[in-house]
């Protein structure tokens, strides 16, 4: 391996340590449940699943959407230009 690959996994190890420096602004997730198959995204600082509960409720949220956001604890996410909520 040559030194600037070795200079850049450095880099990438001491970038790992520092989540903050990473915003997540946008994800697409096929979500499996246990009945059915999801999408769940994320854009623009706002969170949606295609299930049912997520219309119904107008939580904001649903379980697809919370196993989502436990998988990325310790991740950032990117919040809307302007936050309306
Ligand atoms: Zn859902």
């Amino acid at each position: 391996m040559n030194s600037s690959m070795i200079g850049k996994i450095e880099k990438a190890r001491r970038y790992a340590e520092e989540p903050d420096r990473a915003q997540i602004r946008q994800l697409n997730v096929k979500f499996e449940g246990e009945h059915d198959t999801y999408h769940v995204s994320f854009d623009d600082g706002e969170w949606s699943c295609d299930c049912h509960s997520f219309s119904a409720l107008q939580l904001g949220t649903c379980s697809h959407i919370m196993a989502m956001e436990r998988l990325l604890s310790g991740l950032t996410l990117a919040e809307t230009a302007n936050a309306a909520g």
